[in-house]
């Protein structure tokens, strides 16, 4: 065994792996034994204030709560909502939060201050003076709950405590007050297992193993079938398990339960996972999370208790139904871990009309009160209703917009408010294909829960680390589907990458499910026919097998799993919820959305998402297709003018075909087409085949004739070759050296648009030039383009208008942008690049050191993703500013990557552009994302976003 020892150390005093080293020789452990890491923990704002002006932990319970609703910043969004049922006077198990300033004490000074503690201490005082109780003592002792709940809710990423307070006299206690000694052995292995896994950090596995032991050795199938006799005897050897572990025992003391507990569950929020999803979800490491103590009550005590989760509306359709499962004696991990299958909530209609009622009446009161949908955990202990959380319920995109625009039809929310209740990012689910199924085989292997809407298909993986190492950053993106018997917080990484996720287990509202619906990603859930084998990395179905590598079909919306491999088709964006509610956000979206399109068939794709025209044609696709390639290696192999023009004659009317679909797909719109960017060289072959192919031929006894021309290809190759091509022969450089590029090209796109206008179409023309650092670039190739336009116009005898611009991608571009402005009619941020250049990171490389600098809290996010205001948004805002001093009202706008991403859009709008480009399916999104910036603008709101 391996002992870990993870340090988190305050920043600015650095724990040295050598002292952390020789801590651990002193407790005598073998170098084999262990290894030391050390995490640096996020600076504070400013430095906390400890002492009694700080009020650390507020009591909720007997009708009353100290705080309430609006203090998600104090008491995270648990403790809020905890605190205001209580206040509503619904039924709530009492308790006491202690606040997330706490939390930001522990990670500041690795500890908590002694008023945390007495505060403390006067909570549990008062609640158990409330219950009538004393925390794990006497006949009747006091056990609670110790959870996790910081400001934005992170599902299952940081740690929960049960029954705490139970030790080798309470549980006896508990035994003979329940008449239930299973049930109390029960809840005291469950403790032991939680409390040694997340506070001694004793692996879940160790008590696995011991308890699948004990089931072998009792002949029992399920859990549920191991007796009193039984569980007593996995106590004693969890006992063991965590004196091996830990070399201590078990804490028996209840106060040192709680402490260490308590300490513990601030610890989680410096954990990976939780990192990791605050990471993809856009949260600040430094917010903290509030601990909540809460009396426990027992959803598995008998046939009269259970427990269960819920929705007020289904979360992955919004259709407006009470939605949710549960299950009898049960508790509430059996229910969200997916161990046992639970059964809809209609049912508890059935069992318990009582509660059933009364649960819906409290559930339609939250969802009025909050003005959102809900999402709620409820337990029965002895055929008692008690509420134990309630918050915003995660939903796809699809029932976001649903459920807004049943809100307000309800008169529950206002248009205003709609906007600002769907992320733009999941209007993403509106565009996801569906399953082509015309003509195809489908073999249907099992049905599970439609989970996540959508289609996938792909190679099945079986862990999450297979699923990035095929399909994660850095690697060639291959589809896969992740199989798993359920997934686990730590999964998050390969669910990240996967294009869609398949469990064995696990209802609508198990992890897999909500994880994904949260990223819009297909899933389905809890496909009980199937039988998943981690170990063998094998899925048993209807009698196949299938492996790692095996092609299979996911459909989300019906919960199919179809054998090999389907084609998937596009979705249509005209669902009428989605006009609605477009509708009501677009009049106060300021910036245009254009799409970054190269051929006809993604520009109308694009035009029917509503984009507003082309932001970015890259020519140097069109070379690429295998018709023009020969043809192009001509041009480049010319070594004199004359041949280069014959080649480029050729490519012409290639050219001139592509853009006249272009223009006739954006009738009307503007078409910005960038005259050809990237390094000769990535047209031709790689230098190292060619010389493998040229050793071969050399080897073999006849003389081939393809011999001399591989060699003069090679010559070539190698004197094209630089470097760093980045930085090299690409962009305007290629035309200033070239300048019969330049030409051909304009020749092409004033031709076309002169031959669409005759037709009737409308080309609105914008010419761009790439990678200007200088005026002078600009002017040269302005100069070019601006000649072959009037020597076209003149020999058709017709005309059109049009503007020539320029991309801003250098450092210098931006800073000397009122220069550039001089010649250039337009301005589009080249953000991609732009960031490559001010970072200095190579785009192609930069997944080398990103997971590191991201992991150690260097960048908060993927710059090439979100842009980096600090300092590429600097330049952007020089740029654009600068641009306008001397053309005024010059059109601003931006055709990176970040063109599409939300927060991004927001910069941009902030920034004043005209216009941002994206890929045809981000358009939506970016509609949505402009419009949200807009109105935060108008209505004076401050990104009124629900998380
Ligand atoms: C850019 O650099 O942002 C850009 C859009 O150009 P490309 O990605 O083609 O280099
Ligand atoms: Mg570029």
């Amino acid at each position: 065994m391996i002992l870990r020892f993870q340090f988190d150390s305050p920043r600015g005093q650095t724990l040295q792996s050598r002292e952390l080293v020789s801590w651990a020789r002193n407790l005598n452990f073998d170098k084999e034994d262990y290894t030391v890491s050390t995490s640096i923990l996020p600076e504070l704002q400013e430095a906390p204030v400890r002492g009694e002006a700080v009020r650390y932990v507020y009591s909720f319970g007997g009708g009353k709560a100290d705080g309430n609703g609006k203090m998600k910043d104090e008491l995270g969004g648990k403790g809020a909502g905890l605190a205001e049922m209580t206040n509503a006077g619904l039924p709530v198990p009492p308790g006491f939060t202690i606040q997330t300033e706490a939390c930001r004490e522990y990670m500041h000074h690795g500890g908590v201050s002694k008023e945390v503690d007495r505060q403390m201490e006067q909570a549990l005082a008062d609640l158990e003076k409330l219950q009538g109780q004393k925390l794990g003592i006497g006949e009747n002792p006091l056990l609670v709950s110790v959870r996790s709940g910081a400001k934005f809710s992170m599902p299952g990423m940081m740690d929960t405590i049960l029954n705490l307070g139970l030790n080798d006299q309470s549980v006896e206690a508990l035994a003979r007050r329940s008449n239930n000694p299973r049930f109390a052995y029960d809840s005291y292995r469950r403790l032991i297992q939680m409390f040694g896994n997340v506070v001694l950090e004793i692996p879940k596995s160790a008590f696995d193993e011991v308890f699948e032991a004990k089931k072998k050795q009792k002949k029992a199938r399920l859990d549920t079938d191991l007796d009193a006799k039984a569980l007593k005897e996995v106590i004693a050897e969890y006992k063991k398990v965590v004196k091996k572990h830990a070399r201590r025992d078990f804490p028996q003391d209840p106060q040192e339960q709680l402490v260490m507990a308590r300490d513990a569950v601030f610890r989680s929020w410096q954990n990976d996972r939780a990192k990791h999803y605050r990471r993809i979800n856009n949260i600040s490491d430094d917010l903290g999370t509030a601990v909540n103590v809460q009396a426990m009550v027992f959803g598995n005590l008998g046939d009269t208790s259970g427990t269960g989760v819920g929705f007020t509306r289904n979360p992955a359709i919004g259709a407006k139904e009470f939605y949710g499962e549960f299950l009898m004696n049960a508790q509430g991990e059996d229910v969200v871990a997916g161990i046992r299958t639970p059964v809809p909530i209609s049912e508890l209609e059935k069992i318990m009309p009582d509660v059933y009622r009364q649960l819906r009446e409290i559930t339609t009161r939250l969802e009025k009160h909050y003005r959102d949908m809900q999402d709620f955990e409820f337990t029965i202990q002895d055929g008692k209703l008690y509420m134990l959380q309630t918050r915003n319920g995660k939903r796809t995109g699809l029932a976001a917009v649903r459920v807004a625009t049943q809100m307000v039809e309800e008169g529950l929310i206002t248009k205003e408010e709609a906007i600002f209740r769907v992320e733009p990012n999941q209007l993403y689910d509106f565009l996801v294909p569906r399953l082509d199924e015309k003509g195809a085989k489908v073999e249907v292997l099992a049905t599970g829960l439609p989970a996540s809407p959508g289609a996938a298909v792909g190679q099945i993986v079986f862990t999450a680390d297979e699923a990035v190492e095929k399909a994660g950053h850095g690697h060639p993106r291959k589809p896969v589907i992740l199989i798993r018997a359920e997934t686990t917080p730590e999964d998050i990484h390969g669910m990240e990458v996967a294009a869609g996720i398949l469990t064995s287990r696990g209802g609508m509202t198990s992890h897999a499910a909500v994880v994904t619906r949260g990223m819009g990603k297909c899933c389905v859930a809890g496909a009980g026919d199937i039988e998943v084998n981690e170990k063998t990395r094998e899925m048993r179905v209807k009698n196949q097998i299938f492996k790692a590598g095996d092609w299979i079909s996911l459909d989300g919306t019906t919960g199919r799993v179809i054998k090999g491999r389907l084609n998937t088709i596009d979705a249509r964006p005209d669902e009428p919820e989605l006009m609605q509610f477009m509708a009501w956000a677009e009049p106060f979206r300021q910036l245009k959305v254009r799409a970054n399109a190269d051929i006809p068939r993604d520009a109308k794709q694009a035009r029917a998402f509503g984009a507003e025209g082309i932001g970015l044609c890259r020519t140097e696709h069109m070379f690429f297709a295998e018709d023009r390639i020969p043809h192009m290696r001509a041009m480049i192999l010319a070594d004199n003018e004359q041949d280069r023009r014959a080649a480029l004659k050729k490519l012409l009317p290639m050219q001139r075909a592509d853009f006249v679909g272009l223009f006739r797909a954006m009738d009307g719109l503007p078409v910005t087409i960038r005259l050809l960017d990237p390094p000769l060289h990535e047209f031709l072959p790689k230098r190292e085949d060619l010389m493998v192919e040229i050793a071969v031929l050399e080897n073999s006894k006849k003389r081939s004739p393809k011999l001399k021309q591989l060699q003069t290809l090679l010559r070539r190759v190698e004197e094209l070759h630089e470097f760093n091509p980045m930085l090299g022969h690409r962009g305007c450089r290629l035309g200033i050296t070239y300048p019969e590029i330049t030409e051909m090209q304009a020749r092409a796109i004033f031709e076309a648009a002169v031959a669409v206008a005759k037709e009737g179409v409308k080309p609105v023309v914008e010419v761009m030039i790439p990678l200007t650092a200088t005026l002078k670039e600009m002017a040269n190739q302005g100069g070019i383009v601006r000649r072959v336009a009037g020597e076209v116009f003149k020999e058709k005898g017709a005309k059109v208008d049009y503007l020539v611009g320029t991309m801003i991608e250098l450092p210098r571009a931006a800073l000397v942008a009122d220069e550039i402005a001089k010649d250039a009619e337009f301005f589009s941020f080249g953000t991609n690049d732009l960031t490559q250049t001010t970072f200095g990171f190579s785009r192609d490389d930069v997944n080398k050191i990103l997971p590191t600098y991201l992991s150690e809290g260097i960048l908060k996010q993927d710059p090439f993703a979100v842009l980096d205001r600090d300092g590429v948004g600097q330049l952007v805002r020089m740029g654009t500013e600068r641009g306008r001093s001397t053309r005024t009202g010059l059109k601003v706008g931006i055709c990176g990557e970040h063109g599409g991403d939300p927060s991004s859009v927001e910069f941009c709008h902030q920034v004043g552009m005209n216009y941002v480009s994206c890929s045809p399916f981000r358009v939506l999104t970016a509609r949505l994302a402009a419009a949200q910036a807009g109105a935060s603008d108008r209505l004076k709101v401050e990104g009124g976003r629900t998380k």
